[in-house]
């Protein structure tokens, strides 16, 4: 993509009305534009980091053997109401038809998914049954300033296993940690399996927290074994790890993601029951698995960023590389590298001066820089550098393709 057709531009100061780093530097390099508090537009570039980390999340839930639905947003009062969460969700957005009725704009997905599967399961033969979606939810968060970290619209991918049984459903519960960690592990967060409460639905859970100073969460994080536990379920400070007998220091973190066993508590709600294999009805049991994509991204910037912008892992960044062109052109470089299929973001504005070009790319963090000039043309080469690097280094132009495959 060429720079000169981006119509969101970089800003040289923070905004007034964000407090969060993510945001300051998400908006300062034009990733993201508030609209309200806890509501903001995904930008260009903004955009393509989000639809990175929801594609690998994707990938990880479809090799996890789940099948991909898409539910409304909408959800009429009726479904709430079986639950008696209309009442008792504090966050829930309430909202009127003119033409009556009263909805709300979805924060979670259960009320929706549990009246759909009352048509498909019957019999143990139908289950296990394992569905997932990535949307956008609702919630009147109270306290919407940290940017992508609390929205009060937000991106989600929630997962629901459904199961004939307990230990199925907590072998699948096992199986989704290690799917949780390799999600974390190609977004390259640091996210710590922590013991969690688990809200009120049960005493397993397991959430996962990035340690982060401007985080809301408090992990005590044991500092032999690296065992975790959220300091809300630990109540006063452990003396010992309950795993090793060694101290514990206390972080603080960002929760990316979450998984708990939900059990029967919504199946008795709505009545989600199957045939066992001795034609006996039973309650479905089920498992959650809830993971904050835009916070994701929130937490990669609040996280990986140093006094000059953003500084992206290569899963996530939008563009692999950011080619800049000063007194000579680059329009052939880029051409090129775009038919090899590599995804280069092209500086090609003409009005900007070298010293703009280049703190714009430091601030937009793109992994790899690749500068043209008349000066490295003369040498039939272009200046490399990455974004974690200082020094730079000379490339031959026939050489860049084979450069960036081997470094990126
Ligand atoms: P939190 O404790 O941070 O309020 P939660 O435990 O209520 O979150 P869940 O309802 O389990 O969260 O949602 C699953 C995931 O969705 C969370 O782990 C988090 O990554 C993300 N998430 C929840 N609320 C928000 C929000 N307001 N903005 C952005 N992401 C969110
Ligand atoms: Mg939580």
């Amino acid at each position: 993509m060429r720079l000169s057709e981006l119509f969101a531009k970089t800003k040289r100061a923070s905004p007034k009305d964000e407090e969060s780093k993510n945001a300051q530097l998400l908006e300062r390099a034009g990733f993201i534009q508030k609209l309200s508090a806890g509501v903001y537009t995904f930008l260009p570039l903004g955009l393509r980091v989000l639809n990175k980390i929801e594609n690998i999340v994707r990938e990880e839930m479809n090799k996890a053997g789940g099948v991909e639905i898409l539910m409304p947003a909408l959800h009429p009062k009726e479904i709430w109401e079986a639950t008696g969460r209309w009442q008792s969700f504090g966050a829930l957005f309430k909202t009127e038809s003119a033409f009556g009725g009263q909805y709300a704009l979805g924060p979670t997905h259960e009320e929706v998914l549990y009246s759909l599967l009352r048509n498909h399961i019957s019999s143990y033969r139908d289950l296990p049954v394992c569905v997932y979606q990535i949307q956008t939810k609702f919630r009147d968060e109270k306290r919407a300033k940290a940017g992508l970290l609390r929205g009060k619209e937000f991106r989600m991918k929630d997962f629901y296993s459904f199961h004939a049984d307990d230990q199925d459903r907590d072998k699948y519960y096992e199986a989704m940690k290690k799917v949780y960690l390799a999600v974390f592990q190609k977004l390259e967060l640091n996210a710590i399996p922590t013991a969690a409460g688990g809200g009120t639905f049960s005493e397993l859970s397991m959430e996962f927290q990035v340690p982060c100073e401007s985080g809301e969460d408090v992990v005590y994080l044991c500092k032999k074994c690296n065992e975790a536990v959220n300091k809300e379920l630990a109540g006063s400070a452990p003396s010992k790890c309950r795993s090793c007998g060694g101290g514990a220091d206390e972080i603080k973190t960002i929760e990316v993601g979450n998984i708990f066993p939900l059990k029967e508590k919504f199946a008795k709600d709505f009545n989600l029951s199957f045939k066992d294999k001795n034609g006996n009805a039973r309650l479905v049991s089920a498992g959650c698995y809830g993971l904050g994509t835009s916070r994701a991204m929130g937490a990669i910037a609040e996280v990986m960023n140093d006094e000059k912008g953003l500084r992206w892992p290569g899963s996530v960044a939008p563009f692999k590389a950011h080619l800049i062109e000063l007194d000579a052109g680059a329009s052939k470089i880029y051409k090129e590298l775009v038919a090899k299929g590599t995804e280069v973001l092209y500086d090609d504005r003409a009005g900007s001066a070298a010293g703009e070009k280049f703190a714009d790319a430091d601030l937009i963090g793109i992994p790899l820089r690749i500068v043209v000039s008349k000066k490295t043309i003369a040498k039939n080469s272009v200046e490399v550098k990455r974004r974690y690097d200082v020094q730079t280094e000379l490339i031959k132009i026939p050489d860049i393709y084979s450069y960036i495959s081997k470094n990126l």
